[in-house]
């Protein structure tokens, strides 16, 4: 517990500084404690200690993690994987707000799926260009916003990305939030999901709205084969 609650704390502590590097108000920025892998009772430690927000990346571990601790009152489900077309359900009914659409398939099953008011997304964008990633690329992201806006049961609130990593370097990154929040401005969005443990705060300085922090907050995750 003392060992989580020194980690959220320098993560508070260095997003305060990136706020104030870039002129800009701490509650400007949503912290998103990425669990994913996480057993629950990190997540319950998480919550005890006022953390609200947690990304989780795939759709079935939402879905039993969202059973498991519905207890929590108050507490937020921020769904960050790219998601295929049957598992939108689990994130249609428990997520406060989904980070990686990038087909208009998921968008109209989740808009489908979604009986409360409609689901805050973020569209993905493919900002590095890489031909293995997620996201939308840059060409097609004017007609696919075009096109998703049209879909009921979401709202288009802003673009997420996960630039090419060199964790060496987290400056490396910055040309691609820059490029995210150009942009974002251009089509009107006013949420930017960008900045992971490697480089959050030159995420914060270019713009960043929801910044989603995993191992920095919980250390390295559990390896998929020990689950
Ligand atoms: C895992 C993950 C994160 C968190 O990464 P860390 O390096 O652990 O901070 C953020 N965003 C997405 C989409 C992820 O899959």
């Amino acid at each position: 517990m003392t060992a989580l609650r020194e980690a959220f704390e320098k993560i508070e502590q260095r997003i305060v500084a990136a706020c104030t590097r870039a002129g800009r108000d701490r509650s400007s920025v949503e912290l998103i404690a990425v669990s994913k892998r996480q057993p629950q009772q990190r997540i319950e430690a998480a919550f005890a200690l006022g953390q609200r927000d947690f990304g989780e990346n795939y759709a079935q571990e939402l879905r039993d993690k969202a059973q498991g601790l519905v207890s929590l009152e108050g507490l937020r489900w921020h769904a960050i994987g790219s998601l295929q077309k049957n598992k939108c359900k689990y994130v249609a009914r428990t997520a406060t707000m989904f980070h990686a659409l990038d087909t208009l398939e998921t968008a109209e099953a989740l808009g489908r799926l979604r009986d409360t008011r409609p689901l805050p997304c973020f569209v993905e964008v493919n900002v590095g260009g890489e031909l293995s990633k997620a996201g939308v690329r840059e060409q097609e992201l004017a007609a696919f916003l075009k096109a998703a806006r049209m879909v009921p049961g979401i709202s288009l609130v802003g673009l997420m990305a996960l630039p090419p990593l060199d964790s060496a370097r987290p400056d490396a990154t910055r040309p691609y939030f820059r490029r995210l929040k150009e942009l974002a401005d251009a089509e009107g969005l006013s949420h930017l999901s960008m900045g992971t443990t490697a480089d959050f705060e030159v995420a914060i300085e270019e713009g960043a709205t929801h910044i989603r922090v995993g191992t920095a907050l919980f250390g390295e995750r559990p390896s998929r084969a020990a689950e």
